[in-house]
């Protein structure tokens, strides 16, 4: 297999951010494994669109929550393309409220699916990578995850709990040549964004110095770029992506 026929894994792919993730590689000559964990159609959908991007693409499916899932996600991965170059742990979850009404089962959902997901997922892609001695993680934080936010408890220590394993991944593999950023987003148009109030817009709109929410093709560049050559001496960085509201806050 030549240089350019890389392999990336992108977790939670077929809508928002992971499904523009999943085409810019596609673009830029990745194989795609396309991971959805229940609309095999729109899965299917997107690897025919990174087909026609110029990629090759296989849609597997699995609940980055479950460790026999992710084993099989990563084993289906191996056999079919013998090599795992890039993964990014992209699936992600809310269920917003205040900490007062925070149900236990809100709090586990979604350090589950954030946090101990990334960590399932980066756990089994870390053998292969050793083996090769290259590979690239990753991880979708959030702004959130910098400075917390009201109602987002659960996920704002799920996402900050994310730069903990990146830093930490970064040191235990650097060795081995194997690289783990994460990207922070602001607020980026999606399905996660959608069911916002008008009260929550307007706030953010009035601390985000470039005047606009993002759009998903904001955060495939920023994840692209991380997983390339190009930054091929970064490691256990932090990338805001997120119109200047980091620093703006
Ligand atoms: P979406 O809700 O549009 O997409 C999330 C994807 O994750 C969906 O495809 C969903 O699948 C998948 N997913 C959820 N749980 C699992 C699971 N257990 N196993 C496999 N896949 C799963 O969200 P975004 O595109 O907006 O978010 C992508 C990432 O970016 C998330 O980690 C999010 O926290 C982060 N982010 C987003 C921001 C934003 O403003 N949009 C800001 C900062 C960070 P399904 O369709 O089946 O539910």
């Amino acid at each position: 297999m030549s240089d350019e026929q890389k392999v990336a894994i992108v977790t939670g792919a077929v809508r928002g951010i992971g499904r523009a993730v999943s085409l810019k590689l596609g673009q830029e000559g990745y194989s795609v494994v396309v991971n959805y964990r229940g609309d095999e159609a729109e899965a299917e959908t997107l690897c025919d669109e990174i087909k026609a991007a110029g990629g090759d693409a296989l849609a597997v499916k699995a609940d980055v929550t479950d460790a026999d899932d992710v084993a099989a996600l990563v084993e289906t991965t191996m056999n079919h393309y013998g090599r795992v170059d890039a993964l990014v742990n992209n699936a992600g979850i809310t269920r917003d409220t205040l900490m007062l009404r925070m149900k236990e089962e809100d709090w586990d959902a979604v350090l589950t699916t954030n946090l101990k997901g990334a960590f399932l997922c980066s756990k089994a892609v870390l053998r292969p990578m050793m083996r090769q001695r290259s590979g690239a993680i990753v991880n979708l934080t959030s702004v959130v995850g910098l400075v917390g936010n009201v109602g987002q408890a659960n996920y704002a220590a799920a996402k900050a709990g994310l730069i903990g394993l990146t830093k930490s991944m970064a040191k235990e593999a650097g060795a081995r040549n194997i690289r783990v950023n994460a990207v922070a987003p602001g607020f980026i148009n999606t399905r996660l964004t959608d069911v916002l109030s008008d009260d929550v817009r307007e706030w953010a709109m009035g601390i985000i110095p470039l005047d606009r929410f993002g759009e998903p093709d904001d955060i495939a560049g920023a994840v692209a770029f991380l997983l390339s050559a190009d930054a091929g001496y970064i490691t256990g960085n932090v990338l805001s992506v997120d119109g200047g509201m980091f620093m703006a806050t």
